[in-house]
């Protein structure tokens, strides 16, 4: 029987929905719509596309939205200080700087200078940190392992003693994907292997995994005949493999072999519609929650 395809699409909507409903309450609370600055600096097409479905989305919930495009010859000091101001703005909950940025802008230096309580992106290493100590319980989980685990858990995946094993090791996917499902508590106690390519034998590591979660952005690394038979697959890998001539766009593929692997797993997320929908659902998801925080709803 073929694959369970993991709509993460369908779980995203259904997550915007109930934030929609959250937003109506916190303003008619509070007088105040949740506040998200989003920072685009330069001109990479893929992180306008990007930030445009953010925007969009933000929008589409009511959010307070201020988008703030700067040419590329942007320097690091005047990054610097609109982040400043918009840390001291009490109608701002979350600031996302798009990444990458332009060479000659420390991208580190940049993420660090963002309030930690207004990091909706999870990525300043208090948060980081705080992930790895608690599973992010009082910081913010970046969005896009926070969009794995939600599609774990609507999903009714058991990780209680589950061999998970994630390819790849980024700050934001690989490394905090395998803290949070390490984590002892109801909702992960998996066992964990991180694999990269130091991994000696990335084969046998697949083939034992019950849950596979592959970030390596490599089209058709994974291969069907290392996948468990009934396995859960989370393919986050997002590659532009071509262009589609009547439509003018990116012909996206991710890192297992799709049509392949899904008659030989039990549930498999779809590239494009898995990951992708869940990673700005949980930014919504994110700034939601900070808003509530800093209005003292929470
Ligand atoms: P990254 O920073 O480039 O990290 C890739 C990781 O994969 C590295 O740890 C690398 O190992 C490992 N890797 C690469 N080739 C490998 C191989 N042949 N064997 C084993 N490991 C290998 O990438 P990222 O930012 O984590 O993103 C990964 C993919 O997910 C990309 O396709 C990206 O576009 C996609 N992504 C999607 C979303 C979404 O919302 N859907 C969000 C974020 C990222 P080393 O550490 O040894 O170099």
């Amino acid at each position: 029987m073929p694959a369970k395809i993991l709509d993460g699409t369908a779980i995203s909507r259904q997550i915007l929905d109930e934030l929609r409903a959250e937003v109506g309450e916190i303003v008619k609370k509070t007088g105040k719509a949740p506040g998200l600055v989003t920072i685009l600096v330069g001109n990479n097409p893929a992180s306008a596309s990007y930030v445009a479905s953010k925007v969009k989305t933000a929008e589409s919930l009511g959010f307070h939205e201020v988008q703030i495009n700067l040419p590329e010859e942007t320097t690091e000091a005047e990054l610097h200080a609109l982040i400043e101001k918009y840390n001291e703005d009490d109608d701002v909950h979350g600031i996302l700087v798009q990444l990458p940025l332009p060479k000659g802008i420390n991208e580190k230096a940049i993420v660090n200078a963002i309030d930690p309580d207004k990091d909706v992106d999870g990525f300043h290493p208090l948060n980081l940190g705080k992930l790895l100590a608690s599973g992010g319980k009082d910081g913010f989980v970046p969005c896009t392992p926070a969009g794995i685990k939600e599609i774990l858990r609507r999903t009714g995946v058991n990780l209680d003693g589950a061999e998970v094993v994630v390819v790849g090791r980024s700050n934001i996917v690989g490394k905090p994907i395998a803290g949070l499902l390490a984590q002892k508590d109801d909702t992960a106690n998996a066992t964990v292997t991180i694999t990269h390519t130091g991994t000696k034998d990335l084969a046998f590591h697949c083939r034992r995994a019950d849950v596979l979660v592959v970030a390596a952005g490599v089209p058709g690394l994974v291969k069907p005949e290392w996948l468990k038979p009934g396995a859960c697959v989370i393919d986050v890998g997002v590659n532009r493999i071509g262009m589609n001539e009547k439509t003018g766009k990116a012909i996206l593929s991710g890192d297992v072999d799709f049509a392949r692997a899904r008659e030989i797993v039990g549930m498999i997320t779809p590239v494009p519609g898995g990951v992708g929908p869940m990673t700005i659902a949980m930014l919504m998801k994110n700034t939601v929650r900070s808003a509530k925080r800093h209005l003292g709803l929470e």
